[in-house]
């Protein structure tokens, strides 16, 4: 399948973010994306550039006040006196029952869910692109390829509306989705990244058009930890177009292969158009944030697994952090897809 990157990924660099009250090393990098490519090559997919789609495919996910705030508020930033060198907020509102004030220190708060989203001087562009990773992706289906992949870097699916958390600041696998509803009346949406997409699941959490289904740690003792329930199942037009497949911390391949086969009749019976995965690698044994313990051979049968849903399938880069096996991990999958599909 061929797949879509952007060169100016590397431009979001965050050095740091808050890890268990200690400032860590930025986990998001730039090698991510290079490591990412070094698997396509591997795997042998024609790789394109994407192209500029604006704004548009942004705000319709995303509000204009948010979107103004990640594109001004480095600038905005490196204006106060005594700051760091990244946007990172630091009072956050409880509940969301509160004002938004003009400070760009209070706006960080309203805008970050957590400390884990700082934003630099080439964030921006980086943060766009990735959207327009997404969107020319979602657009060779649109063209008529059966699969294709988006290198979407930064990840998306912590993001929500109007908020940014988890290194995820707009939510491509939600603005990919979003655009294939032009052509399709319903999208589903495959998250198997090992963190909980919360992001996504808010965007969509009252539509009955977009399913979306998250298999990932039990959030009771890992990241996002207040969403990804099974309870959580959609609300008004959305009730019941909303699944959480929680599996237990340091999963081995059977567990994890075993929720994504869980999530197939749900799948089935939503009758979708097209398949979004949201791609996260993180549930690899080898990945630093240790949530789960699949292996490259795990990963190929989840590509198979998707593939036997026998749907038109865009695969969403999210998390998966650096470590030996990522860029196999990312061959491993899309091959598996390939062999099977
Ligand atoms: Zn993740």
């Amino acid at each position: 399948m061929k797949a879509v990157y952007s060169d100016q990924a590397g431009g979001h660099d965050p050095k740091r973010f808050v890890l268990r009250g200690k400032f860590a090393p930025g986990e998001e990098r730039p090698e991510r994306a290079e490591r990412l490519i070094a698997g396509l090559r591997a795997g042998g997919h024609e790789l394109r550039q994407a192209e500029a789609f604006g704004q548009g495919p942004r705000l319709a996910v995303h509000t204009p006040d948010y979107l103004r705030f990640l594109e001004e508020s480095a600038a905005e930033w490196r204006a106060l006196a005594d700051a760091s060198d990244e946007v990172l907020g630091n009072a956050h509102p409880v509940r969301r029952a509160g004002t938004m004030p003009s400070s760009i220190v209070g706006r960080a708060g309203w805008f970050m869910q957590d400390m884990a989203c700082g934003i630099g001087p080439g964030s921006w562009a980086a943060i766009a692109s990735a959207t327009d990773v997404a969107v020319t992706a979602a657009e060779l289906l649109l063209g008529g390829e059966r699969a294709a992949y988006a290198l979407c870097r930064p990840p998306g699916h912590h993001a929500y509306r109007d908020i940014a958390g988890g290194h995820c600041f707009l939510n491509n696998t939600a603005i990919a989705a979003q655009h294939l509803r032009a052509a399709h009346p319903r999208v589903a949406i495959l998250d198997i990244d090992i963190h909980h997409g919360n992001g996504t699941q808010a965007i969509f959490y009252d539509r009955a058009d977009v399913l979306t289904v998250s298999v990932h740690a039990d959030p009771s003792v890992f990241y996002p930890y207040f969403w990804g329930y099974p309870h959580e199942r959609g609300e008004g037009a959305g009730e019941g177009c909303n699944l959480n497949l929680p599996i237990p911390r340091g999963a081995s391949d059977e567990v994890f292969l075993s929720a994504i086969d869980a999530a197939a009749p749900t799948i089935r019976a939503f009758v979708p158009g097209v398949l979004v995965v949201a791609l996260g690698l993180d549930a690899s044994v080898e990945d630093p944030f240790a949530g789960a313990a699949v292996t490259t051979d795990g990963f190929r049968r989840a590509g198979q697994a998707v593939a036997r849903l026998g749907l038109p399938t865009l695969f969403v880069q999210e998390g998966g952090y650096l470590s030996p096996s990522l860029g196999s991990n990312l061959q491993a999958v899309l091959g598996g897809f390939e062999a099977a599909a």
